[in-house]
């Protein structure tokens, strides 16, 4: 079965009631094979987002995950990977509030820097992203 990596960025840790709510979301649809709060430091923001250096956004998004706890869990089920991303819902925050308001980043999204979540985009790139946060976790 596949598994995909989810990270709960640092303004929703902030917000009991929403955490809350995405782990009661997560526990209903997949198996949760590790989780954890971790601060991610700018050495592992630098690693974690390697594809965006040097985009206009890059500085604003790290700063952001560097700025408070996250909470990181290795998720697994049938197709996780697009589970979990359609759970999120789309990565510009405005375009969830029109297109689909129940999604996790229309409900507790505030711009598109802290869209409330993370999910890995491709098996590649969750195997990767577990590495950086999980380093002990063996994927086999
Ligand atoms: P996908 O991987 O399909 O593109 P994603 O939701 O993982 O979708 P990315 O494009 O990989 O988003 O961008 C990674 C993160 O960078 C986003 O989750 C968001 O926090 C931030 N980001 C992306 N685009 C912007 C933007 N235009 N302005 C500000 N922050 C952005
Ligand atoms: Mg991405």
């Amino acid at each position: 079965m596949e598994i995909t990596l989810a990270v709960i960025k640092p303004h929703v840790l902030r917000n009991t009631y929403a955490l809350q709510q995405i782990k009661t979301l997560i526990e209903e649809n997949f198996r949760v094979l590790d989780h954890k709060e971790v601060h991610i430091t700018k050495e592992l923001s630098d690693r974690f987002y390697a594809e965006h250096r040097g985009k206009f956004f890059y500085h604003r998004l790290t700063t952001f995950m560097n700025s408070g706890p996250c909470y990181a869990l290795i998720l697994q089920s049938e197709a996780s990977i697009q589970k979990w991303r359609r759970l999120m819902g789309p990565t510009k925050v405005f375009r969830a509030v029109y297109t689909e308001p129940q999604c996790i980043r229309a409900l507790y999204g505030l711009s598109d820097t802290r869209n409330a979540c993370h999910g890995s985009d491709s098996e590649a790139s969750a195997l990767r992203e577990i590495g950086i946060l999980f380093p002990e976790f063996d994927v086999l």
